[in-house]
């Protein structure tokens, strides 16, 4: 750890010094070689001392040799005389007496103590005040080198050791009035498990962010931190904010790794039942709230795995399916049952399930891929993204012949898109053994809705990016397959209802990009299954739910829902934060009648 601080050190870490008595400067030559420059008693001897202006060779020399250890009688300022030395002073690593100079750091004049023992690294300097000498920069998380990952679907981050957790943790300054906290969706004491990482205790920091958040690994890998948490960190305002889900992924996995995670307490069985449509983020987090209450809590699921988006969207290099199962598997551990192959809406409706259950929760997310409706788009070879990365995914089509899900693999893909889910299918391409991926999206870098992590790693893998540009028609074979995506240029306009500024085509400006599969990665939109067969539960212009936003209860009453079907396409942790809300207003709705019936 400390070769680490002391790297991190900037060159530019010029410390300038003054007398606490006659407050005059206490360096002396030129700019940043300018010396801290004072006068000591040495065996009753008067001698010069100096020091360079950087605080990791903050040792005093005397301007004629003495040794390590050796104890000065005095230091004081060359400039009044006065003594520096401080009575009630003392050096926690070898009790000698501080001597005082008044240092300016980041803007603030900073007491600064010196050990009178000669060559003694002791400053004296509380936490705070030694973070802002020494400005550790935040820590980078070690990753698989790209040339190497473009081969293998394993993750891409390996995530934090021990050292490097306790040395980012050490960055945070414990606000008092934490804007982070305002910014993550289910409000996470983020200094407090901060400040038990800073301390090494991460088995406890896990136990305080699981409190508010059931899917700490989850979230720590996927969340959009710069957008949330991380953007209101004080921290960011002048350099950059905490690395807030690096730290939370790493005590999560700590947790896991080290077989440290508990069962959480129980209420007794309170007589209740629950059915919670959809395993995605949002029906996880509302059946284990409602578990944790005591109801008995049965999880419907459409497809032949649970997880939502996590499993069958998401890849494995950015999210292994270890990570989702093991959540899966504790939500088990707590007594949810779990029922897959369940198309609510056409397996049984949820009319029936009020007659079975005292209410229902639907989370069935936004999983309707959205079309362009260009020509050409039902040429073969031209996929949505979700069955692509369902393919790939779920059903590891590119372990074909050993999993039996047939997939064209593609040499030259495009992937229209600016999301997640377009870097998501890209990456995905490049690991399946394509020569070139394309990413087409019609606006700049900037506007691109992905995270600027997921850019960055698909820029190292080599995904090609052809910006402000968008498809017009796919070209097929005369077998009816795709071989090209004919284009157009745009260019920039004013501000659409978004707030983003409007891709406008150049005319003339048509060019084709030759491809063998074609990835549509531009959002999706509600699956109308469940309503079939429940109209009474209204929905928005768009086909989302229409919930009340205190309670997230719909307008048929006991049915509450939350997440993308609610939201459209949104984030885990705000799907999560869905469900958290309408499992407390449908605990306080049950409790209350029972009162009354009572
Ligand atoms: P979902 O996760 O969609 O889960 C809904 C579940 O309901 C599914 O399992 C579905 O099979 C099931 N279901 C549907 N209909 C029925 C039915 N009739 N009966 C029973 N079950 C049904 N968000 C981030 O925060 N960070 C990211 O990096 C990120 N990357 C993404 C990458 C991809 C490829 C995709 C597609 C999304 C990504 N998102 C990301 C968005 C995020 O995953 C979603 O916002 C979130 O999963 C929504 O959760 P949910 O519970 O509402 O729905
Ligand atoms: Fe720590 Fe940043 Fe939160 Fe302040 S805002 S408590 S520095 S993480």
């Amino acid at each position: 750890m400390e070769i680490q601080h002391k790297k991190s050190l900037s060159k530019h870490t010029y410390l300038k010094a003054y007398c606490p008595h006659c407050k005059r400067n206490l360096n002396a030559g030129k700019s940043e070689e300018r010396k801290l420059k004072l006068k000591a008693i040495y065996k009753q001897e008067e001698i010069s001392l100096q020091s360079s202006p950087y605080l990791e060779d903050f040792d005093l020399k005397a301007s004629f040799t003495v040794d390590k250890g050796e104890v000065f009688d005095d230091i004081f300022c060359p400039l009044c005389g006065a003594s520096l030395v401080r009575s009630d002073i003392h050096c926690r690593e070898c009790g000698n007496q501080g001597a005082e100079i008044i240092i300016a750091a980041d803007e603030k004049l900073i007491p600064f103590y010196i050990c009178l023992g000669n060559g003694c690294e002791w400053h004296g300097l509380s936490k705070a005040d030694e973070r802002k000498i020494r400005k550790i920069p935040r820590q980078d998380m070690p990753e698989q080198d790209e040339l190497l990952r473009v081969n293998n679907f394993e993750e891409v981050p390996y995530g934090y050791t021990s050292e490097l957790a306790m040395l980012e943790a050490e960055r945070c300054i414990q606000c008092k009035n934490p804007k982070c906290v305002e910014g993550c969706p289910v409000n996470v004491d983020i200094p407090g498990f901060i400040s038990l990482v800073a301390g090494g205790e991460f088995n406890e920091a896990a136990k305080l962010i699981k409190r508010d958040n059931i899917l700490p690994a989850i979230c720590g890998r996927v969340c959009p931190q710069e957008d949330q948490c991380e953007a209101l960190c004080i921290m960011g305002k002048k350099g950059e904010p905490v690395a807030i889900g690096r730290l939370e992924r790493f005590v999560a996995d700590y947790e896991r790794e080290k077989d440290l995670v508990k069962k959480p307490v129980i209420e007794g069985n309170n007589g209740k039942g629950i059915a919670i449509v959809g395993s995605g983020p949002a029906g996880l987090t509302a059946a284990a709230d409602l578990r944790k209450r005591g109801y008995s809590v049965t999880v419907y699921e459409a497809l032949h795995e649970t997880g939502g988006v996590l499993t069958y969207g998401i890849p494995e290099f950015r999210l292994p399916k270890s990570v989702v199962q093991f959540e899966i598997d504790y939500l088990k551990g707590m007594g949810c049952r779990i029922e897959v192959d369940h198309v609510i809406g056409a397996t049984i409706t949820v009319d029936e399930l009020l007659e079975q259950y005292d209410a229902v929760f639907v989370g069935v997310g936004a999983g309707l891929p959205k079309f362009m409706r260009i020509e050409g788009e039902n040429l073969g070879n031209v996929f949505s993204a979700n069955e692509y990365l369902t393919r790939m995914n779920l059903m590891k089509a590119y372990k074909f012949p050993d999993y039996d899900t047939p997939m064209p693999l593609g040499n030259n893909i495009v992937v229209i898109g600016g999301g997640n889910v377009a870097m998501d299918s890209a990456r995905t391409a490049i690991r399946s053994g394509a020569k070139e991926v394309t990413i087409v999206y019609r606006r700049s870098r900037e506007e691109m809705p992905a995270r600027e992590e997921e850019i960055h790693h698909a820029e190292e893998e080599g995904v090609k990016f052809r910006l402000l540009t968008s498809p017009v028609r796919y070209i097929g074979t005369d077998y009816k397959t795709v071989k090209g995506v004919e284009c157009m240029e745009m260019q920039l306009g004013e501000p659409d209802e978004s707030g983003r500024r409007r891709p406008v085509p150049i005319e003339g400006s048509n060019y084709t990009i030759d491809c063998d599969v074609a990835i549509v990665a531009i959002g999706t939109e509600a699956n109308p299954t469940i309503f079939k067969s429940t109209p009474d539960i209204e929905r928005n212009k768009w086909g989302y739910i229409k919930t009340d936003t205190q309670t997230n209860e719909t307008t048929k009453e006991f049915v509450y829902a939350g997440g993308d079907i609610v939201t459209g396409s949104a984030t885990v942790i705000e799907a999560m934060g869905a469900g958290r809300l309408a499992a407390n207003a449908m605990h306080q709705k049950l409790s209350e009648l029972s009162v009354h019936s009572e």
